[in-house]
């Protein structure tokens, strides 16, 4: 999960979430009053003395799901672990789908939607990187213990504060710890969701809990695509066959082109060469490099114009080395092979999700912050589903590295957990 806060949206947002009056100020909206009587009700302080009894099963839940290593495309053991935990909450329905997914329903009265709750089974690291939880003072640390793992027992949290608190909802609420939101898993567990799952037709609204503050709401979808690109030529001696074509020289020609685009500010549109690979010896002319790309925005129009941009480049600055030295032995060629899809996508601020999730932030005397980030919701979003990206409650740090940690904090910690409950109860219409 990555996340870019638009400090700009932010006074939009409060401008365009409920109409703003002769003086000014906010006219509560009919989701403001819904989210202010559930957070006022008896049964949300049962609620909220739940999550406070289960700080310490909570922690012990993430150190326990945390030492399961989740690399990505390989989230079983710890999908079957967290499908147990599911079970053992009540949910009905419980199971794993084709690609991994791991999800239980809790019922609703009927009538009402289906709304998916989810947090993402996968991390970062690769099989084999010690996941062994390091607690230091208020400090748990190890790889992937905030990014996603932290938020996988809040939902379990949820599930149990809302059974003790006896609340029913209109909606069906869909549990889940979905895989492959990271890099490489190209977000394929919300996309089976959303194009295969057997909800897929039904799902209404999608949350999505990364680790983090209650404030924030992410309600717009970074896209990206990427690119594996690799130059081939017919290599040979650095002394003797000096004169040959080298695919170095071809991909350097298109990554000094590809670092002239002139990328939009706004919407925010970048690229990057992220990774160099190539060859064999250092009195060899290769026969082989290849430059690993990604170029992002959030605008659909601006990601489509630079890729384009991006892929006119290729031929040219193979072309040009082609003229540059002998192909005697063969030429320069390359092959773009498209290795990351994650589609541009908004959930405008006018709907209502965005207007649920920033009433909550509001009623709990927090200002709601909007933004974009490139998670799970980027796959509904995109499809015109109503989509919100929320923080779980931890704060963390050092995400996506090997000194990744959490900060225990419960008063703050909790605050932040009643606030993403709040915002799936008012939601799911619980009474
Ligand atoms: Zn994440």
């Amino acid at each position: 999960m990555r996340m870019t806060l638009l400090a700009a949206t932010a006074a939009l947002a409060l401008a365009a979430t409920g109409t703003l009056t002769a003086t000014g100020a906010r006219a509560a909206t009919s989701e403001d009053q819904a989210a202010a009587t559930l957070l006022k009700g008896a049964k949300f302080a049962k609620a909220k003395e739940s999550l406070k009894g289960d700080y310490d099963r909570i922690i012990q839940d993430i150190i326990t799901l945390t030492e399961i290593e989740a690399p990505p495309f390989k989230e079983d053991a710890r999908g079957a672990a967290y499908m147990a935990m599911l079970k053992a909450e009540g949910l009905s329905d419980v199971e794993r789908d084709e690609v991994g997914n791991v999800m239980g329903l809790r019922k609703g009265t009927g009538g009402g939607p289906l709304i998916v709750v989810t947090a993402h089974l996968d991390t970062v690291f690769p099989g084999g990187t010690n996941v062994k939880v390091r607690r230091e003072g208020d400090k748990l640390y190890a790889p992937g213990i905030g990014d996603d793992t932290s938020s996988l027992p809040v939902l379990l949290a949820f599930i149990r504060a809302m059974n003790r608190a006896g609340y029913t909802t209109k909606a069906d609420i869909l549990f889940m710890g979905n895989v492959g939101e990271e890099g490489p898993g190209d977000l394929r567990g919300s996309r089976y969701l959303f194009q295969k799952g057997k909800y897929k037709d039904a799902i209404k609204y999608f949350i999505s809990f990364e680790p983090g503050e209650a404030g924030r709401v992410t309600n717009a979808g970074t896209g990206s695509r990427r690119y594996k690109v690799t130059f081939k030529g017919p290599g040979g001696h650095s002394f003797g066959a000096f004169g040959l074509v080298n695919p170095a020289y071809a991909m350097a020609n298109a990554m000094v082109d590809f670092a002239t685009i002139q990328a939009p500010a706004q919407p925010k549109t970048t690229y990057n060469v992220g990774i160099l690979e190539g060859g064999t010896s250092v009195n060899s002319i290769p026969f082989a490099t290849a430059m690993t790309i990604d170029m992002r925005s959030n605008g659909k129009a601006e990601l489509a114009a630079e890729e384009k941009q991006f892929l006119a480049m290729l031929q040219p600055a193979v072309d040009k080395e082609n003229a540059a030295r002998s192909t005697a032995n063969g030429k320069i060629t390359y092959d773009a092979q498209l290795i990351g899809d994650r589609p541009v996508g908004n959930t405008p601020e006018s709907a209502h999700i965005v207007e649920v999730a920033t009433a909550v932030v509001r009623q709990s005397g927090l200002e709601p912050r909007l933004g974009a980030g490139s998670t799970d919701s980027n796959i509904p979003m995109s499809l015109g589903i109503e989509a919100v990206t929320l923080g779980s409650g931890f704060e963390t740090f050092r995400a996506h590295s090997l000194d990744e940690g959490l900060t225990m904090n419960p008063p703050q910690d909790l605050a932040n957990m009643a606030t993403g409950l709040a915002t799936v109860l008012t939601l799911a219409e619980a009474r």
